[in-house]
């Protein structure tokens, strides 16, 4: 297969190209196909992107007659009849029945924007400029979600220094003996901690990126509590753990919280378009006319396909139901994996169908994906030494294709402790 074109001509910014390096042409639910017609399991959809898997037939369906019948792409913010059926998609069956009451802001069609958004509004309504964050916490990387995310990585590309957020550790970076929400109330509270008072705290409920830490409900209210009592608001990144990625639309919903802002993109638009929103608790909602905007925030084919993903998906709770039951089943898969790993090895992580499995270090993670790959899968790693391999499949996964994905991880994690161990003996 030939991929000189992109050795030569694409820039070395290029990173998931690097692991998989066959050229891709067809894809179908949990499949891709290479240029030979080679088929490849997808458990890296998209970084969580493809919920609903490649080329859905129903959401195909609506686009290619929303194209046919000359419906609208592009539309600014003009009002379209994509978008009310979007709208009114997400407030009925989404926010009404789960008794949340946002209003909804289009931006630019990426997380990151989102992010930005969300950010600059708490600070303009709230009038303090400080934002609390994360450790292994990922916002996107243009400036303001950049100086929220930890990845080094990431941040060392920014060129200028990245202010106007403290970071704080999350749930469980300390092990089980640390509270780290009992600390960030007193580093808030203490008048000499160096802490200025936050506009908001941004979390991810399942850091995606940050290697697949799971905040326990009880910490999630913890933190939400401490916003509430200070008049400090809570943005929850639901950019990746939400759409259903852990079990449930939003993850925050085992919590029983209601954030005052959200952030969502990634599967919002269930069919791999791209789009995003914020969600606004409506007395937040203090933006004057025009005040942040984007040309591509009215991509209506992305309206399109999500109004009929909430339709097809989330009109009742079936989805939800097979959700959980693969996730049961990919924990008990990974669970398998890690008993058979010499004791203490691995570690499970994550929640939802949005687990994975910490190695000792990035070099065996990545290993893990390679030997993977040679088993036509595609898996990749996340954590702040990408020691985490991470499956994202999509969550219409069938049981049969989810225990195959789980054999192959099982063989090639296999594969790769039997190789550490033959060279170290
Ligand atoms: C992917 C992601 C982002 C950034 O989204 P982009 O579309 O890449 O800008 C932000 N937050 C979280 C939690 C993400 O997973």
């Amino acid at each position: 297969m030939n991929t000189d074109i992109f050795d030569e001509f694409e820039s070395e910014v290029q990173s998931y190209a690097r692991s998989f390096p066959v050229v891709f042409e067809r894809a179908e639910g949990c499949y891709l196909y290479d240029t030979d017609g080679k088929q490849y399991l997808d458990f890296l959809a998209g970084a969580g992107t493809l919920n609903y898997g490649h080329n859905h037939p129903v959401l195909k369906k609506a686009l290619l007659s929303h194209i046919e019948e000359n419906g609208i792409t592009h539309g600014l913010d003009l009002h379209t009849s994509a978008k009310q059926k979007f709208l009114e998609n997400l407030q009925s069956l989404i926010l009404e029945p789960r008794g949340l009451n946002y209003v909804v802001q289009f931006t630019g069609p990426t997380g990151t924007n989102a992010v930005e958004a969300a950010l600059k509004l708490a600070r303009n309504v709230t009038g303090r400029h400080n934002i609390i964050s994360f450790t292994n916490g990922f916002h996107g990387v243009s400036l303001g979600a950049m100086a929220a995310t930890g990845n080094s990585h990431h941040r060392e590309a920014s060129g200028i220094p990245l202010t106007g957020v403290t970071t704080v550790p999350f749930d469980g970076y300390m092990g089980d003996s640390l509270d780290t929400a009992a600390l960030l109330e007193q580093m808030i509270d203490d008048p000499s901690s160096g802490v200025d008072h936050p506009a908001a705290i941004i979390v991810e409920t399942v850091q995606g990126e940050g290697g697949l830490n799971a905040a326990s409900e009880k910490w999630l209210q913890q933190v939400d509590r401490i916003c509430h009592e200070r008049d400090i608001l809570l943005i929850v990144d639901d950019i990746q753990a939400g759409c259903g990625r852990t079990g449930t639309f939003f993850s925050f919903e085992p919590a029983g919280i209601k954030p005052d802002i959200v952030t969502m993109s990634k599967s919002l638009s269930g069919f791999g378009l791209p789009f995003a929103v914020v969600l606004i608790r409506p007395e937040l909602d203090q933006w004057k006319p025009g005040e942040h905007n984007g040309t591509f925030r009215g991509n209506n084919h992305a309206f399109t396909t999500a109004a009929q993903t909430i339709e097809t998906f989330w009109s009742d709770d079936r989805f939800q139901q097979h959700i959980g039951e693969r996730a049961r089943q990919m924990q008990s898969g990974l669970e398998k994996i890690v008993r058979n790993a010499p004791q203490g090895m691995l570690k499970l992580k994550g929640r939802g169908m949005m687990q994975g499995i910490e190695c000792p270090d990035g070099e065996m993670a990545s290993a893990v994906s390679r030997a993977a790959f040679a088993r036509d899968m595609i898996i990749e790693t996340s954590g702040s030494e990408d020691q985490v391999v991470k499956c994202l499949c999509p969550l219409i996964i069938s049981e049969a294709e989810l225990s195959t994905g789980l054999q192959i991880l099982a063989e090639a994690f296999n594969e790769v402790i039997a190789r550490k161990y033959s060279k170290a003996s």
